[in-house]
C-alpha cells in the first residue's frame, strides 16, 4: 500500500500489544499506509527494534512501555500521545493472552489474568481515549475479539467469556457514541505467539498444532483493521470476522 497523500488521512493510531503477532503486523501495515503509530507492550526491547525498523524505512512510529492491566499505565500511554500529537484518532485494543485449560484444572490465576488483560485491558483503553474522542466528536476504537467471541470450545471457557464480553461492551459503546466509530475484529486461527505461554500443555499444544496447520498470517488481520480505518468518518464497520477458509 502506498503512503497516504493528504495529511487529513494520516491518523494517530495507538496499538496495544504491538510487540508480536497481530499487533506487530498491524503496526507494520498502518505505518506503511502512512499513519503515525504509537506502539505499546511490556517487552519494550521488541518495540524499540520495530520502531527503529519502521523509522529507518521512512515511516512514522514511536513506542512506550505499557501494561494494559494497570489503568495508570494505559492512561499515561494515551495522554502522552494526546500531548504530543493533539489527538488520538484510533485506538486498537489488541493486547491479549490465552492460557487454555479445562475448568476443572482450576487455573484461577490464569482465569484472572485473562480477565485482567483481555477484558479490563480493553476497558482501560476505552477509558483512556473516550473523553478526548467525545470532546472532538471524532475517533475510532477497534477491539480485537475472536471467533472465540462467537463460539465456545472446551479448554477455552474463560478465554471465550472474555471475548464474548469484549463484543458485548463494544456494542454498548457503539450505541452510546454516535460520533465515535467502534469496530470489533474477530480473528480465527492466526500465527502469533498466543499459544506459547501458560495454560495446560495439552490444550496449548493442540492450539499450536491447529495454528501451525491452518493459521492465517497476522498480516491478514492487519489488513482487516486497515480496511475499517480507511472508511470515511460516517462509515462504521462494526464487526469483521476473518478466519482461515478451512476453519470449522
Ligand atoms: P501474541 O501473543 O503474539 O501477542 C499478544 C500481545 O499482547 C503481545 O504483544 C503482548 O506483549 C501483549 N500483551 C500481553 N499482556 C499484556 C499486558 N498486560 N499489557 C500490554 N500488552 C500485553 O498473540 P496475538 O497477536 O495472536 O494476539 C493479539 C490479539 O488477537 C489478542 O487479543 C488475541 O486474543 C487475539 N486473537 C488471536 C488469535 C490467534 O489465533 N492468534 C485468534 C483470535 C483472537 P508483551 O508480552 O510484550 O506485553
Amino acid at each position: 500500500m502506498g503512503t497516504l497523500s493528504t495529511p487529513a488521512q494520516r491518523k494517530i493510531v495507538l496499538v496495544t500489544g504491538a510487540s508480536s503477532g497481530i499487533g506487530e503486523a498491524t503496526a507494520r501495515h498502518l505505518a506503511a499506509a502512512g499513519h503515525h503509530v504509537v506502539l505499546g507492550a511490556r517487552r519494550v526491547e521488541r518495540l524499540s527494534g520495530l520502531v527503529k525498523e519502521l523509522t529507518e524505512a521512512g515511516h512514522s512510529a514511536e513506542y512506550a512501555e505499557l501494561d494494559v492491566t494497570a489503568p495508570d499505565s494505559v492512561r499515561s500511554f494515551a495522554e502522552a500521545a494526546l500531548t504530543r500529537h493533539g489527538r488520538v484518532d484510533v485506538l486498537v485494543n489488541n493486547a491479549g493472552v490465552m492460557p487454555l485449560s479445562p475448568m476443572a484444572a482450576l487455573h484461577v490465576e490464569e482465569w484472572n489474568q485473562m480477565i485482567d488483560v483481555n477484558l479490563r485491558g480493553v476497558l482501560h483503553g476505552i477509558a483512556a481515549v473516550l473523553p478526548s474522542m467525545r470532546e472532538r466528536r471524532s475517533g475510532h476504537i477497534i477491539n480485537i475479539a475472536s471467533t472465540a467471541a462467537h463460539r465456545v470450545d472446551a479448554t477455552a471457557a474463560v478465554y471465550c467469556a472474555t471475548k464474548y464480553a469484549v463484543r458485548a461492551l463494544s456494542e454498548g459503546l457503539r450505541q452510546e457514541n454516535t460520533d465515535v466509530r467502534v469496530t470489533v475484529v474477530s480473528p480465527g486461527f492466526t500465527r502469533s505467539e498466543l499459544s506459547d505461554r501458560g495454560g495446560d500443555p495439552q490444550a496449548q499444544g493442540a492450539s499450536r498444532a491447529a495454528t501451525e496447520a491452518i493459521g492465517l498470517p497476522a498480516s491478514a488481520i492487519a489488513e482487516a483493521i486497515g480496511y475499517a480505518i480507511a472508511q470515511p468518518a460516517g462509515v462504521d464497520v462494526n464487526e469483521i470476522v476473518v478466519r482461515p477458509t478451512v476453519q470449522n
